[in-house]
């Protein structure tokens, strides 16, 4: 396991800047502040309330997206540390990466993204989140939003898809066809490392599936409950279980990181604008941890998002988006202001997503019981 050359860690002082030029601060640097703006962002406290698989009524011990992005940041920054990229600037995009996040989960988000289908527009968290740190988040006195530096907004805009050549829609200064510093490229891989092992741990106290069960069917699992069996032979299943969810995310985390060396070493980048031009990504797991990945992937949507205590609770997140989407869309004058106003001099459409987008579960729960959908 090997650091990257120092020329491919992103450089502070080589930032495009803020979009409204501000004066520097005295010990906090320019991708510093825009962690610590996103921290104190409204957004940002509202991933607490917003479900990452599993609904909170089941457990009080389950993530939720605010924890999840908590083990994102972790998971990115010892990564970034151990490649010798930049930790401030993967932290910031880290604790980014899901604010654009809809109440419900991906059903929340797929159903904002069929209403807005009818209208021909969709609804894609990560421009979402774009629209978030640029204008609706409202606590500076000087510009509206948090006047992030450009990294961390082309970091949020390519968080999971590249932006291609021509490609419309207010993407065109976020250099289409070109790839994010790897500091940005690592946060996809953090955030599914972080939501396989988070979501088996979740699952498995939920009674989703016991250990044998998960032995039986996922290897790597398995390779690991034999070294954890061999090492305390003693201990009861809830510790063994744990002592094998620890050694999966140091191999997926190490086999990140050892991926990424490797791709880097073969395609022989040396500076971060030849990481921009690389036709390809190279931030990836060794194709051994990237095996492990896939299988506890397919072991999770077949024991558990795709089970009927899952599906159900899916189902109603469903619902209760369409029905309050449906709502709004009858008499947009039934937003609340500044909402209504907005939906005046624009597409309703749009602000119906938008508000809706912005709402915890419990917000948009208690929303729809008072209006009786
Ligand atoms: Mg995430």
């Amino acid at each position: 396991m090997g650091r990257l050359a120092p020329s491919l860690r992103f450089p502070v002082t080589g930032s495009r800047g803020r979009r409204f030029p501000e004066r520097e601060h005295p010990y906090r640097n320019p991708f510093q502040r825009d962690r610590d703006r996103i921290v104190h962002a409204r957004a940002f406290r509202r991933l607490e309330d917003k479900t990452q698989v599993f609904p909170p009524d089941l457990s009080d011990h389950f993530r939720n997206r605010l924890t999840h992005t908590i083990e994102v940041a972790q998971i990115a920054r010892t990564a970034a540390n151990v490649l010798g990229l930049d930790e401030d600037l993967t932290e910031a995009l880290a604790l980014a990466h899901d604010i654009g996040h809809p109440p419900f989960a991906h059903a929340g988000e797929q159903e904002l993204d069929r209403q807005m289908q009818r209208f021909g527009e969709r609804f894609d968290h990560n421009l979402h989140a774009l629209r978030i740190v640029e204008s609706f988040e409202q606590r500076y006195a000087g510009f509206p939003g948090l006047n992030l530096t450009f990294e961390v907004r082309e970091g949020i805009v390519k968080h999971s898809r590249e932006i291609a050549p021509g490609e419309t829609g207010g993407l065109e200064e976020y250099l289409p066809g070109l790839r994010p510093p790897l500091e940005a490229q690592l946060i996809d891989l953090a955030d599914e490392i972080a939501y396989n092992t988070a979501d088996l741990d979740d699952a498995y106290s939920a009674g989703f599936f016991t250990l044998d069960e998960a032995a039986a069917e996922i290897a790597g699992f398995r390779d690991a409950a034999a070294e954890v069996a061999r090492e305390h032979a003693g201990a009861g299943e809830r510790i063994r279980f744990h002592e094998i969810l620890r050694r999966l995310i140091d191999r997926l985390v190490t086999g990140l990181i050892e991926g990424t060396v490797q791709a880097v070493e073969e395609a022989r980048v040396r500076d971060v604008e030849d990481v921009r031009c690389h036709p390809c990504r190279l931030v990836r797991m060794t194709p051994e941890s990237g095996a492990l990945a896939r299988e506890l992937k397919s072991f999770l949507r077949r024991r558990v998002y795709e089970s009927p205590p899952v599906l159900q609770e899916r189902q109603r997140s469903v619902a209760a988006v369409a029905a309050l989407f449906e709502y709004y869309l009858e008499d947009p004058a039934r937003l609340p202001q500044p909402y209504a106003r907005l939906a005046e001099s624009g597409a309703p459409h749009r602000v119906i997503c938008d508000y809706i987008a912005g709402m915890t579960d419990g917000f948009l729960r208690r929303t729809c019981q008072r209006l009786g959908l």
